[in-house]
């Protein structure tokens, strides 16, 4: 298969900086898109990867799953996109197309493995897909989104990633006007999740170990916050919530805020992967009928139905722009939740 050498950061090991390396791009094939990428956000999955937390990273690793730009080529029978147009591409690269969650429009749950945006296995080119700190990038169509006329390019980034995450258990969890919904952890995630579900119309507490990003959260649309390391701050909000959305991304005691939800109440992890500590204690759970949960990003049409929404309701994230070289000080940034509220990289610095 044809291909081209793109300009691209990456890292070569766990203990490595985040530097510059060539990658290679297929050529279009008939569903292809090919699109020159303008911003990418910064995830905090893209430094779970490039350091190997989740021991699970084959380097050279090229992260960046929160992907805006300009298409650039079409292959023959592509039928969503013209040149000229601007562009999307989430976690999600690939997925088989045929197994019970595919066909359900849960390509992110795909059975036969789905593909992620890097360090997923290429079908193309063999090898592990590269992500977005790069010039372009090849997607088959089906996984490319539309981006909303009105909203603004880089501050739309990370609705590929942080926002499809919030919103997928939003919707799944049908929070509407009469949901008392919490978010656990003021970052990119739970920035974009105070949003969406303040524009689902729900009534919306943060819970943060910072007290200085109160005046922020109530800003963003928070209703309330709660200082999670204050018990009797806790306590006042006993058996209150219907959703809780955890974003912290290491291990924590789930059991405070298990407490926080009302009867029926479900609390949705999307951050931390792995096993819990200190365990979760089942009475509370059983005495209320409350669940602990998990969800992953959001499908593809699941994807577009929350960018037009936020186009509707003119949602965007609130971004920092950073240029590639300065990629390894916003991870150490990051790592101290020193980003208001997702750094995002203009690609035109690479
Ligand atoms: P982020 O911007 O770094 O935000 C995480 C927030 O969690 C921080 O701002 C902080 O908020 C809180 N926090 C951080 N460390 C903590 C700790 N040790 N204990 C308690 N709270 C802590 O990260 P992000 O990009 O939003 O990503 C969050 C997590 O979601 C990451 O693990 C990422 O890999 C994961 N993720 C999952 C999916 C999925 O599909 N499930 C998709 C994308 C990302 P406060 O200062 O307010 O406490
Ligand atoms: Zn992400």
């Amino acid at each position: 298969m044809n291909t081209t050498t793109v300009k691209a950061y990456g890292t070569l090991a766990a203990d490595q900086d985040v530097k510059p390396m060539d990658i290679q791009r297929r050529e279009v094939t008939a569903k292809d898109i090919e699109i020159q990428i303008m911003y990418c956000g910064v995830c905090h999955s893209d430094l779970h990867t490039a350091r190997n937390d989740w021991h699970s990273t084959t380097y050279p690793a090229v992260p960046g799953h929160e992907i805006i730009g300009k298409v650039t080529k079409v292959g023959s029978e592509v039928t969503k996109l013209k040149v000229g147009d601007f562009a999307g591409v989430g976690c999600l690269v690939d997925s088989c197309g045929t197994c019970p969650s595919c066909q359900q429009d849960l390509e992110q749950y795909c059975q036969n493995g789905w593909v992620g945006a890097y360090n997923g296995e290429d079908k193309h080119l063999g090898g592990m897909t590269y992500g977005g700190y790069s010039q372009k990038v090849v997607v088959d169509e089906h996984f490319v989104l539309k981006v909303p006329a009105n909203l603004d390019l880089a501050a739309t980034a990370p609705l590929l990633c942080a926002g499809i995450t919030t919103w997928s258990p939003l919707r799944h969890w049908n929070v509407g006007k009469e949901s008392k919904v919490a978010v656990i952890g003021l970052g990119g995630l739970g920035h974009m999740a105070i949003k969406l579900a303040k524009g689902l119309g729900a009534n919306v507490t943060l819970f943060s170990r910072t007290p200085d990003k109160t005046k922020d959260a109530k800003e963003l649309g928070a209703d309330t916050v709660i200082i999670s390391t204050d018990e009797e701050h806790m306590k006042s909000v006993a058996g209150t919530f219907d959703l809780i959305i955890d974003t912290v991304p290491y291990v924590h005691d789930v059991n405070p805020y298990v407490g926080t939800l009302n009867t029926n109440g479900t609390l949705v992890l999307v951050g931390y992967l792995g096993p819990l500590d200190p365990i979760l204690n089942t009475v509370p759970m059983i005495m209320g009928r409350k669940s602990v949960a998990g969800s992953l990003i959001g499908g593809i049409a699941e994807t577009q139905e929350m960018l037009d929404f936020c186009g509707k309701h003119n949602i965007v994230s609130e971004i920092e722009m950073i240029k590639m070289k300065d990629i390894n000080t916003a991870y150490e940034r990051m790592l101290k939740s020193d980003v208001k509220y997702r750094f995002v990289i203009d690609m035109a610095s690479l």
